[in-house]
């Protein structure tokens, strides 16, 4: 017997996190059998006709829902955003100069400190000092080659309103925005992000880049960390993580079909707006964010009382709602609210709220 189970699980997780239903079911039917075709999803060859299809679609899907110009690339490779930290630092700093790091938060740190093992990056601006409540202004100019930022600081909440100006072409980490709006391909040299916060499982990490800014960096580099490497072989260098692309690949379709990244970006600031709007209101939560630097993605709030804490994530379990408990370097709560999040998830949340009010208030 199928499990007939359909979710009613309010899922705020920061990552792995909700994808649409619609997709999961395709995926798990893809891994039971793909397209009619009496095999696996996992157990063809990637080489095979049919998973270089899905290659080319998750490939163009990127092109046509970010409207990405020729002269820009897009690989699926792997190593997460982690990897990514070091290989865009290495593929993109040209040797003999450097890259200016916009420290906002714990990933943006970890990315300085993957690129200072080349020798060659420094912070330009950091908001280190105030726990990493705001997106500091980024400086006009800058002297290094390029100047990375994280679009979205996923722990903190705090997220730049719109893509930044500065006279450098910049390298992004957008893990946990990407698709949520548009881009502005016209200020950045190299986009990676993971999978796994709006857009697929983990398992893949996705990099798209501007292919006149590429083979600059005048190093002999490991054949898997040239991106150039990758590109010649049409992200196909070695197996790709099947499951994670077609499972991208799909959350791509669904994105497309439900309107593409304006109609997200709609959804996610009603979202935001509902949310944000509630603990503006009720005396009982804080935000963590300054106002001008809350994230639309990551929503992170506090228990005005302390004591209120334990009793608020009890009083959001008991209405099925998942992945609250704030990470430990905030503490209280974040609710992630990427793309495939319902807005009926953040009614539930906010009625929460409301009913805690009354009961603890
Ligand atoms: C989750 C996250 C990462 C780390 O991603 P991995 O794929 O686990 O390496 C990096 N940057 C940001 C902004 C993230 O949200």
């Amino acid at each position: 017997m199928m499990p007939t189970s359909t979710y009613t699980i309010h899922n705020f997780s920061a990552g792995p996190c909700i994808l649409p239903q619609s997709v999961m079911h395709q995926a798990a039917d893809a891994v039971r059998e793909l397209d009619a075709s009496g095999l696996s999803l996992i157990e063809i060859s990637h080489r095979s006709k049919a998973f270089v299809d899905i290659m080319e679609e998750a490939r163009n899907l990127v092109r046509s829902e970010l409207g990405l110009p020729d002269h820009f690339e897009v690989l699926f490779l792997q190593g997460g955003a982690s990897l990514g930290f070091l290989t865009a630092a290495m593929n993109f700093t040209p040797e003999g100069s450097s890259m200016d790091y916009a420290v906002t938060g714990t990933w943006a740190k970890k990315a300085l400190k993957e690129a200072m093992k080349m020798g060659n990056a420094q912070a330009i601006t950091s908001s280190e000092d105030t726990g990493f409540n705001c997106i500091p202004p980024l400086p006009s100019q800058s002297n290094a080659g390029a100047v990375h930022i994280t679009t979205n600081n996923t722990i903190y909440g705090t997220q730049y309103a719109t893509d930044p100006n500065t006279d450098k072409p910049m390298v992004a980490d957008m893990s946990s925005d990407i698709f949520s709006r548009p881009v502005d391909l016209s200020k950045y040299a190299c986009i990676y992000a993971g999978a796994q916060k709006n857009m697929g499982p983990a398992g893949t990490v996705l990099y798209i880049y501007d292919k006149d800014a590429a083979g600059k960096h005048g190093r002999d580099l490991p054949s898997y960390l040239d991106l150039e490497v990758h590109a010649g072989k049409d992200s196909m260098f070695n197996t790709p993580p099947v499951f994670a692309i077609y499972t991208s690949m799909l959350t791509l379709r669904w994105l497309k079909a439900e309107g593409g990244v304006l109609e997200m970006q709609k959804r996610n600031a009603a979202k935001a707006s509902c949310l944000y709007g509630e603990i503006n209101r009720n005396p009982l939560f804080n935000g963590f964010a300054k106002s001008d630097s809350r994230s639309v993605m990551n929503v992170t709030f506090t228990a005005a009382d302390d004591a209120h804490t334990q009793m608020f994530l009890e009083a959001c379990a008991a209405a099925d709602i998942n992945g609250i408990k704030g990470h430990r370097s905030v503490g209280g709560f974040r609710a992630s609210m990427y793309n495939a999040l319902p807005i009926s998830s953040v009614e539930v949340l906010v009625d929460v709220m409301k009913e805690f009010e009354r009961t603890h208030g």
